[in-house]
């Protein structure tokens, strides 16, 4: 049932005073552990067990539920055990769990098993850590679609694709007297070129991972004293950025993850961009430009009172569907009214009052709308991949276009060049569910986990 001789055992829920603690045991000497702490395996049904350590003393009323592998997280026999929250009570099982023959899991050592055992792929096992680390509801439900196996069947797609290429290579190799006719050439380029454009597809949600991952980098950008740092109190709902009536007091940056409707915004608020900075400011400014080149969303902030404070350089980037125009100090002058001179009337802009708060749920949409924009399209199912499946896919698209140029070299390279290079686009793509067997690259994977997942 389980290739693991060996019992593990580790807490599941943080340390510290907390209303539950919860402990994980898998491996092949659970069921005699359950037996000796007085549970009846009857799988998958809570019971009551005075938990007792192996001299007898009573550790605590615990809650045990007995898992008969496979049926189970690791697939293998195990055991949950929800103690009293108290770090001591949790200490003191685990250490019984040790005397008893369990072995301390390692980081991810749970899921690996789960992984190793069959009962998910490499990819599936990452959407877990996605899921435990998600930040956003947007972050959540691509990593429960990645954990319900969406990248997995895209990529075993792929990789039927291929094997049917290869086949096919691989069939005239068998016989050396012939090559490839033109015409089977030309149908095999047009499918590696298929498979290498849909390759390419699921490069393209990378970026967008990272955006679900560590949230959208969002930059408050204008000139000093329109209200930037006011902005982003009102967005983070308390102090953080200092707030003073003197023009260009925020000289550093000041950043802030917060959640607006469904999605994590990395809010980065900037020194001010001025039309004529003081030395002191110089440097600000240029760390600020910096930033604007790197932002997934920008908003560029206007003192409805004072439109003209406005730098020349903002204006171009005013009209891209990443910026948002606000104007704010509208508890002072009606938006627009002094704007009208300066700005396109067919830019979208939001009136708001840091001070007040006026306007800031409908800045908040807009945002948001913004945000989804940045969602790429590639199907029914939100793909978001990882910085591992990226490095994977480059190396496969590699792999393929090399075997495409080789394909429309007008002088017929060996077929067992094309064939290597597309058994290494293979093994690219097979790395992102795991279905190659590179144990240093798994160590790597699961070591990141955390305890008892
Ligand atoms: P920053 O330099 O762009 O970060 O601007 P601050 O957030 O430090 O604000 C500069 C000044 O404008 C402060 O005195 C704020 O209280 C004031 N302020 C900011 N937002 C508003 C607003 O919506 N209405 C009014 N009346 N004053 C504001």
């Amino acid at each position: 049932m389980s290739r693991f001789a060996d019992t593990i055992a580790a807490l599941a829920t943080p340390t510290g005073v907390a209303a539950l603690a919860v402990i994980r045991v898998s491996g092949p000497d659970t069921r005699r552990i359950a037996g000796a702490i007085g549970l009846a395996a009857e799988p998958r049904r809570v019971r009551r067990v005075d938990y007792r350590a192996v001299g007898g003393k009573l550790l605590d009323e615990t809650l045990v539920t007995f898992f008969a592998g496979p049926r189970s997280y690791t697939g293998e026999d195990a055991l949950e055990i929800s103690a009293h929250g108290n770090p001591f009570i949790a200490q003191r099982i685990l250490e019984d769990l040790l005397a008893r023959g369990c072995r301390a899991a390692e980081p991810g050592e749970f899921t690996q098993r789960a992984f190793l055992n069959g009962k998910m792929d490499l990819s599936q096992a990452e959407a877990v850590m996605d899921l435990i680390h998600a930040r956003s509801e947007r972050a959540l439900a691509a990593a429960h679609q990645q954990l319900r196996g969406a990248l997995g069947r895209r990529m075993a797609a792929l990789i039927d694709a291929l094997l049917g290429v290869l086949a096919r290579v691989e069939a005239y190799i068998d016989f050396p007297e012939e090559d490839l006719p033109p015409e089977d050439r030309r149908a095999l380029a047009a499918e590696i070129a298929r498979i290498a454009a849909e390759t390419g597809q699921l490069l393209a949600t990378s970026h967008y991972g990272e955006l679900l991952r560590e949230g959208i980098k969002t930059v408050i950008v204008g000139a000093p004293n329109v209200g930037k740092s006011s902005l982003l109190n009102r967005l983070v709902g308390r102090d953080r950025a200092l707030v003073s009536a003197e023009p260009g007091t925020t000289r550093d940056f000041i950043e802030e993850r917060i959640m607006v409707g469904p999605h994590c915004l990395r809010i980065i608020d900037t020194a001010g961009l001025n039309a004529s900075p003081a030395p002191l400011e110089k440097l600000g400014m240029e760390k600020t430009r910096e930033r604007l080149d790197e932002a997934d969303l920008l908003l560029v902030m206007v003192d409805a009172t004072r439109p003209e404070a406005l730098p020349a350089e903002l204006l171009a980037r005013m009209a891209s569907p990443t910026s948002l125009t606000i104007f704010n100090k509208s508890d002072l002058a009606p938006a627009g009214a002094a704007a009208g001179r300066q700005f396109p009337p067919e830019l979208e802009t939001v009136a708001v009052s840091a001070l007040t708060g006026a306007g800031i749920s409908e800045l908040v949409a807009r945002i948001t709308a913004r945000a989804d924009g940045l969602q790429p399209v590639s199907g029914d199912e939100v793909i978001a991949i990882n910085a591992r499946h990226a490095h994977a896919l480059q190396e496969a698209k590699a792999g393929l276009q090399r075997a495409l140029a080789k394909l429309n070299e007008p002088a017929t390279t060996p077929d067992e060049l094309l064939a290597s290079d597309l058994r290494s686009a293979l093994a690219a793509l097979g790395e992102i569910t795991g279905k190659i067997d590179n144990e240093r690259m798994l160590d790597q994977l699961f070591a990141s986990f955390c305890i008892g997942k």
